[in-house]
């Protein structure tokens, strides 16, 4: 891939710039739009968005009239082709979605590919972004962290995606909506009942709220209701620092396969859980083979 020259980086505070600008709108409070956003949408070419009436919206309370084109990762390459072309020509376009900071779950990564393929400059104007504004209020470990977007819908791969990426140090965020909530809390409670967890509802409007609690207890409080509006889903750190003696290794095994985990599955996951080494976990699973018929598939 050709990466464009580092000059672009040193675009100044003056807009319009040449090329493709990523521009953040505000997550729920419009004073979260910056005056460099604002200077933006006001004096590009053209506004890329992922929805013409939501961001029609935005555009008329502060009475902007810059044209807009709708833009998202599945318009079909003949939208990608001119938004290109035009940007070669030496327009300005600025890209936002509905909210937030685009490519962040949202559409953008194609566009952004493709101008940085083309040797097209792109500069992006920070502002709001759900992530960021839940993490840095969540009280969670924010040295390190891992965004998993929004989990898979089914049950099933959203439990084999939890599950494979439990372990991956720092605290984790997700992306999820009211009426999963409860599925994927579930889920986790399954995996580690115990983790500190953290829901971020509503950010920087009316009805902001934080629950934290640990992810068993969340679970049992909202089970049966619907947390209403946006939702940033947070956990902890998995504490792998205190490893589990042989006795707490067997009774995490029990516990996973009585709760329906496959032998190959539960040595995944007490491993993941107990910070002992794999090969220990599969050596005490296989003593298990005594107290129990099947041998261990694994
Ligand atoms: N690009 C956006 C960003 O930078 O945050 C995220 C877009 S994604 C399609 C929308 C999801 O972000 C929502 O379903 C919710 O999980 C989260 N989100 C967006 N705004 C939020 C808010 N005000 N409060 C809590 N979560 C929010």
């Amino acid at each position: 891939m050709t990466m464009s020259s580092g000059k672009e980086a040193s675009v100044n505070d003056q807009i319009p710039f040449s090329g493709l600008v990523v521009t953040a709108t505000p997550i729920g409070n419009l004073g979260d739009l910056t005056p460099r956003a604002e200077a933006a949408l006001r004096s590009a070419d053209m506004i890329a968005c992922e929805d013409t009436r939501h961001t029609g919206k935005l555009l008329a309370r502060l009475g902007i009239k810059t044209k807009m084109i709708p833009y998202h990762d599945h318009s079909g390459t003949h939208v990608l082709k001119g938004i290109i072309s035009a940007l070669k020509e030496g327009r300005v376009i600025v890209l936002v979605s509905d909210a937030g900071t685009p490519l962040i779950s949202d559409p953008g990564y194609e566009l952004v590919a493709a101008c940085r393929k083309e040797g097209i400059p792109v500069t992006s104007l920070p502002g709001a972004s759900a992530l960021i504004t839940a993490l840095s209020a969540s009280g969670l470990p924010t040295d390190r962290f891992y965004f998993g977007g929004f989990l898979p819908q089914s049950g099933k791969k959203k439990r084999e995606q939890l599950e494979a990426m439990m372990t991956i140090p720092g605290s984790h965020v997700f992306y999820e909506s009211p009426k999963r909530l409860a599925t994927t809390l579930e889920i986790m409670a399954g995996l580690y009942p115990d983790r500190d967890c953290v829901i971020a509802r509503e950010l920087t409007k009316l009805h902001e709220a934080f629950y934290h609690g640990n992810v068993a207890s969340l679970l049992e409080e909202y089970r049966g209701t619907e947390l209403k509006g946006e939702l940033v889903l947070m956990l902890a750190p998995m504490a792998l620092d205190q490893d589990y003696d042989d006795d707490q290794v067997i009774a995490a095994l029990k516990d996973a396969l009585a709760s329906g985990h496959s032998h190959k599955d539960a040595v995944v996951h007490v491993t993941a859980i107990s910070g002992r080494a794999k090969k220990d976990v599969y050596r005490i699973a296989l003593t298990l083979k005594d107290t129990d018929s099947t041998t261990p598939s694994i």
